[in-house]
């Protein structure tokens, strides 16, 4: 997936207006849009404007601008519902999740008290967010790994 990808998909295709969404945001950079197929109440998109499929491919400045935005969005969206947690989450690639590529960050409130939707039924109060008890299973990091990992990300950063 590259930028020029990103430019076809369904995201770019909203920013440009040429299909529908409800906007909860917009700047020169960037726009906030509910899911369409939320894991709770007011899970919201934070897009880019730019045309890019991962956050690697994305420019400092459009960067700078999804930062600017995202705590302003969170404590709206953390007021707006009353979540007292949330999940912020931005995937990149298939492997970890993607499904359109183009750059976006999930922010996905957290209803621990709700429980899960009848499997292949929406929740009727669109459920609890994420769940992760159970999905993080760490490693170790060694002195050895870490000063080798330290020294090839310091050549690239
Ligand atoms: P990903 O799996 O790529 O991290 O997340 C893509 C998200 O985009 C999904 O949560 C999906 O529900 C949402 N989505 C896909 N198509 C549309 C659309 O046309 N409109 C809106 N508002 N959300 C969409």
């Amino acid at each position: 997936m590259t930028s020029r990808d990103a430019a076809d998909s369904v995201f770019s295709r909203i920013i440009r207006g040429e299909i529908p969404c409800h906007k909860v945001y917009e700047d020169p950079h960037c726009i906030a849009i509910l899911d369409i197929n939320p894991l709770s109440d007011c899970h919201t998109l934070l897009i880019p404007k730019e045309p890019a499929a991962t956050i690697d491919e994305l420019s400092d400045d459009a960067a700078a601008a999804l930062g600017r935005i995202l705590p302003r969005l969170c404590r709206a969206i953390k007021k707006v519902t009353g979540c007292s947690a949330y999940n912020v989450l931005q995937n990149n690639g298939s492997e970890a999740g993607q499904s359109v590529f183009h750059v976006h960050f999930h922010i996905i409130p957290r209803f621990p008290e709700r429980g899960w939707p009848i499997k292949g039924k929406p929740h009727p109060d669109n459920g609890p967010g994420l769940d992760l008890s159970g999905a993080w299973h760490p490693g170790m990091l060694t002195p050895d790994s870490a000063a080798d990992l330290n020294r090839q990300l310091a050549r690239l950063l």
